[in-house]
């Protein structure tokens, strides 16, 4: 009892290191859920520490690195259908990006990125893109996309683990999301 008890614990941790994400049932594999309305995905910024980056993340690097994921900002607090983006401080937690999703029947209708501004302010070396590596990394977990955690994909985006590189979409994590879309 007490072994996989321990064992479990293990996993869990293993799990939430890096850029890891709560939602263990949907979200290690690929969810299935994707967005109805991939043209036009609204996100709300309300980062500050992270504002211009989170900013670039999805206008700069998602945008311009797929044909079919269109990300557009919102300032409208009313709108329900969209991801938030925001700051936290868990310096006690391991993870430096968390994302939770919402989907109805194969659809996402919600989704919330999280990041952990304690954890993220720690590294020092290679800062920027270490930022953009959790961010661009977090907004492909909003486009339905799990983590990968084999040693071998340690070079995609969607690895789960904080790294510097690659710190924007690569030829793998295209090719889930055209799989996915
Ligand atoms: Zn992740």
């Amino acid at each position: 009892m007490m072994k996989k008890f321990t064992m479990a614990i293990v996993l869990l941790l293993a799990f939430i290191v890096g850029s890891g994400t709560q939602v263990f049932a949907g979200i290690y594999l690929d969810s299935g859920a994707k967005w109805a309305s991939p043209s036009s995905i609204k996100y709300m910024n309300t980062s500050t520490k992270y504002k211009t980056l989170v900013n670039d993340g999805a206008l700069n690097f998602w945008n311009n690195y797929t044909n079919d994921i269109n990300f557009v900002q919102t300032n409208d607090a009313t709108i329900t259908k969209k991801i938030l983006v925001y700051d936290v401080n868990y310096p006690s937690l391991s993870w430096d990006g968390q994302t939770v999703t919402t989907a109805n029947s194969g659809y996402l209708s919600k989704a919330e990125i999280k990041l952990n501004v304690s954890n993220i302010e720690e590294y020092t070396t290679n800062v920027d893109k270490i930022r953009y590596r959790v961010i661009n990394h977090e907004f492909g977990h909003t486009l339905g996309l799990g983590d990968l955690y084999t040693s071998s994909e340690d070079d995609v985006l969607m690895y789960g683990y904080t790294r510097a590189t690659p710190y924007y979409p690569t030829n793998t994590d295209i090719t889930r999301l055209n799989n996915l879309y």
